[in-house]
């Protein structure tokens, strides 16, 4: 888009406080995200967790100079206002005049599942066909749909958007704003019908959006559907699409014959096409393809050619550890200026690091010169260190590019140029289409190939809090605690992460954990609980904030803060000890604490305890007297302090089980990993931690054969033998050999045989059809961290944090 400020307001009849010539080429929402803040309007989106206004200073200091908002704030010179109404109403009128102004063919695709696929794939078959625009990652909400069609410009022929809904009457209000001329109708199935009454009242929501569309390209296999849609819409031109004959388009193929082509029939004619992968899930997308395809006139070589180049759409962006301390985000989405922008705000919570850039030809194909100015534009406004440009198209523009530039015409001279090497404590960003390969550079940068990973999903870490946040009111604020290396998932990656989403406290246990964290950027307060005395002199200079649980920890801990000449009232915390009898002062301390503490120069930031049984129903009553103590002794401390420190004393599992005494601030560890004892909260989380390794050898061996040292296993029949590269060394205990403990290949358990070596393991795989090379869990969902801590003997929080730094770390998030 491309509006000044004045048109805008015209256009959405909002009032403009403020210069009325600022041309507006993005809007953003999220202030963290903000990725270029020259062209964009911060829009303050309210929704029911979050007032959006609140973020608007934090866009302003990204450098914002247009708000889009309800209300205009104080102290913000030099702000252009755009005061609206309604935040989603403006978006929707915005969109909506934005659409009318061009004459482009469009599609919009809604269903339960396969939007986003369908869309991504229509996208690579259609866009060296027409010139092409589509919805960026899921962007498919009330919010989602609008800045998508805010994307359109006068030279895109086609347009394909998602339109997705997750209440009744929400097609209506989003067909108003896009009413597609072909719509699309993918599976329908039960992922948002929790909101609905019936499948029937959701598939008459979502059919509205076909209200003004000539074709309709839906799948027929769902009767009601099926039937629906040729009452309804009988005057449209209708195609359906299925495994069942009854279709338009239907598979003409039985499946269990394994040749590599399948045949289709389409109105009667016979299509053979080459697809490899045949699950129902794929096959029924690529049905819909092949019809729109057809729809849209291609020939069926042109399909051919189409299908046999799909790839599968991967929306991940991973991150792993590089040589010389580097750290390598690979982006294997494809290269297009989206997924460029979702790489470039993904890298932005890495702000601490210098960044350097790898980047390919895109192979879009038309109008590469202004597709090149855009590119560099976006990467300018970047500042990467280095920027290494591969492919014979992309080097010709290497004067556009503002940073030190380097260009290749393939990947491997990259390699072999050796000018990798020289990066050092860096992020770097490797983002290439896939004929590059841009995987090799990350093979060839990345640190110790090993083949045992510890998987972090740091979307599933967010999901886990929110999920305890929502048992929380509002005001209560967080401390997220990052002990022992995020209890062995990695103190720093999860720090960043946290502070990215705004946590209020972390929590560790010693100052050097402290002191790590903020040596590499971390801001946010830390509290430290087991402030050493050896120790003090770190925690000044890192601006950590000590627990303090004695007279002792005082008194010597002030006396390290007048020997060094600090003047603030130094942050402090008080711990109380109220029945888990490990640290902390006594009810009886504290007339004598309060009157120490009056006459020192420190400030009591927080006074907390600890629920000794928070997850023991049997003891909910010791609970609720620790809970009365603490209550008690806190007030009497704001009250001989005169003023109120936070109070907390809820870990996770006090978050679920008494969350009425969440007081002002929580403390979550586990519950972020997503454990629960509670199994209602349980089934709302999402498992965060896999631990994988890979197929070293298998072997056949006979009955009575022994496997491993001290022939500790003897074979009982004929069996075959995987051996994997994971041992004690690794934090696997040895005594779960010999059958107590099993590992999932091919969603199925196995046993280990033998004693559990220092860095292998046997397991014993029968006639299973495994293959070298192929997948183990040691845990993710089979078995599940619960049930390996049970093959052990202990909990999940000892089997974290006894994973040994030699398993690799690695991030992953959408
Ligand atoms: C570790 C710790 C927590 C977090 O406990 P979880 O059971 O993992 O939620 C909370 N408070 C204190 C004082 C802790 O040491």
């Amino acid at each position: 888009m491309n509006y000044t400020t004045r048109e805008i307001a015209e256009i959405t009849d909002s009032q403009l406080i403020g210069d009325g010539n600022i041309c507006v080429k993005n809007i953003a929402f999220d202030s963290r995200t903000i990725y270029s803040s020259a062209d964009t309007a911060f829009l303050a989106l309210n929704t029911s967790k979050n007032s959006g206004e609140k973020y608007i200073y934090s866009a302003i200091e990204k450098g914002i100079k247009i708000i889009i908002s309800r209300h205009q704030l104080h102290d913000t010179p030099d702000i252009t206002w755009i005061i609206v109404r309604d935040a989603i109403q403006f978006l929707k009128q915005l969109a909506k005049y934005h659409l009318t102004r061009f004459n482009l063919q469009t599609i919009g695709i809604t269903g339960s599942n396969g939007k986003t696929i369908v869309k991504e794939w229509l996208y690579q078959s259609l866009f060296g066909e027409f010139a092409t625009v589509k919805s960026p990652k899921s962007f498919n909400s009330q919010i989602g749909l609008p800045l998508s069609l805010l994307e359109i410009n006068e030279k895109h022929e086609l347009g394909i958007f998602e339109v997705g809904i997750s209440k009744p009457g929400e097609m209506k209000l989003q067909e108003e704003v896009f009413s597609p001329n072909i719509g699309i109708l993918t599976h329908i199935g039960s992922a948002h019908a929790s909101n609905f009454s019936s499948e029937e009242e959701l598939i008459e929501d979502k059919i509205l959006l076909f209200r003004n569309s000539t074709t309709i390209i839906f799948n027929g296999d769902n009767d009601l559907v099926f039937n629906r849609i040729n009452v309804e819409f009988s005057s449209k031109r209708l195609i359906s699409y299925g495994f069942k004959s009854r279709n338009d388009l239907h598979l003409n193929t039985d499946l269990k014959n394994k040749k590599s082509e399948i045949s289709f029939k389409y109105f009667g004619e016979e299509i053979i096409l080459p697809i490899y992968q045949r699950d129902e899930a794929t096959l029924s997308n690529a049905l819909c393809i092949i019809a729109v395809l057809k729809e849209l006139g291609l020939n069926n070589e042109k399909i051919r050619e189409k299908i046999s180049s799909l790839r599968p759409v991967e929306m991940r962006l991973e991150s792993v550890t590089g040589l010389r301390n580097n750290v390598l985000i690979n982006d294997s989405f494809n290269l297009d200026l989206d997924s460029l922008k979702i790489a470039f705000q993904f890298i932005k919570e890495y702000k601490k690091k210098r960044q350097s850039l790898v980047l390919t030809d895109f192979v879009e194909g038309k109008d590469s010169e202004s597709l090149y100015l855009r590119v560099a534009q976006l990467t300018n406004a970047q500042h990467f260190s280095k920027v290494f440009l591969v492919g014979e198209e992309i080097v010709q523009y290497e004067s556009l590019f503002e940073a030190e530039t380097f260009t290749f015409n393939s990947t491997s001279e990259l390699i072999d140029s050796h000018q990798l090497d020289q990066i050092e404590n860096e992020l770097i960003l490797l983002k290439g289409a896939r004929k590059f390969e841009i995987e090799k550079v990350k093979n060839y940068l990345e640190l110790q190939k090993h083949d045992t990973i510890l998987e972090v999903n740091l979307n599933a870490v967010l999901h886990n809090i929110n999920v305890h946040k929502s048992l929380l009111k509002p005001e209560t604020k967080m401390m997220a605690m990052v002990k022992a290396n995020s209890y062995g998932l990695g103190g720093y990656e999860m720090a960043e992460f946290l502070q990215h989403h705004h946590i209020d406290y972390l929590g560790v246990a010693f100052a050097d954990e402290g002191a790590d964290l903020r040596k590499k950027g971390i801001t946010v307060p830390i509290m430290v609980m087991n402030p050493e005395q050896h120790s003090y002199d770190t925690i000044i200079d890192y601006d950590l904030e000590p627990e303090i649980y004695s007279f002792r920890v005082l008194e010597l801990f002030y006396h390290q803060l007048r020997q060094k000449g600090i003047q603030k009232k130094y942050p402090i915390h008080i711990k109380l000890e109220t029945g888990m009898h490990r640290l902390g002062f006594k009810e009886e301390d504290l007339d004598e604490l309060i009157q120490k503490l009056n006459k020192m120069e420190v400030k009591v930031e927080s006074v907390f305890s600890h629920l000794s049984s928070s997850d023991v129903p049997e003891e909910k009553e010791y609970t609720f007297e620790q809970i009365e103590i603490f209550c008690k002794s806190a007030e009497l401390l704001s009250k001989g302090l005169n003023y109120n420190p936070l109070r907390h004393i809820l870990n996770t599992s006090g978050i679920v089980n008494y969350p009425e005494c969440q007081f002002d601030m929580v403390r979550i560890g586990i519950g972020m990993v997503g454990i629960s004892a509670n199994p209602k909260i349980k089934k709302q989380l999402k498992n965060a931690v896999s631990f994988k390794t890979v197929i070293s050898q298998i072997s056949a061996v006979k009955k009575g054969d022994s496997i491993g040292y001290s022939r500790k296993y003897r074979a009982e029949n004929d069996t075959c033998i995987a051996t994997i590269p994971v041992g004690y060394a690794d934090g696997i205990p040895r005594l779960i050999g010999n059958e107590l403990g099993k590992v999932g290949i091919n969603k199925t358990l196995f046993p280990i045989v033998g004693n559990v070596c220092m860095d292998m393991m046997m397991i014993n795989i029968g006639t299973h059809p495994a293959r070298e090379g192929d997948e183990v869990i040691i845990f993710n969902s089979n078995p599940t961290l619960e049930e390996f801590s049970g093959y052990c003997g202990t909990i999940p929080y000892e089997v974290l944090t006894s994973i040994s730094s030699r398993v690799k770390r690695i991030y992953i998030k959408d």
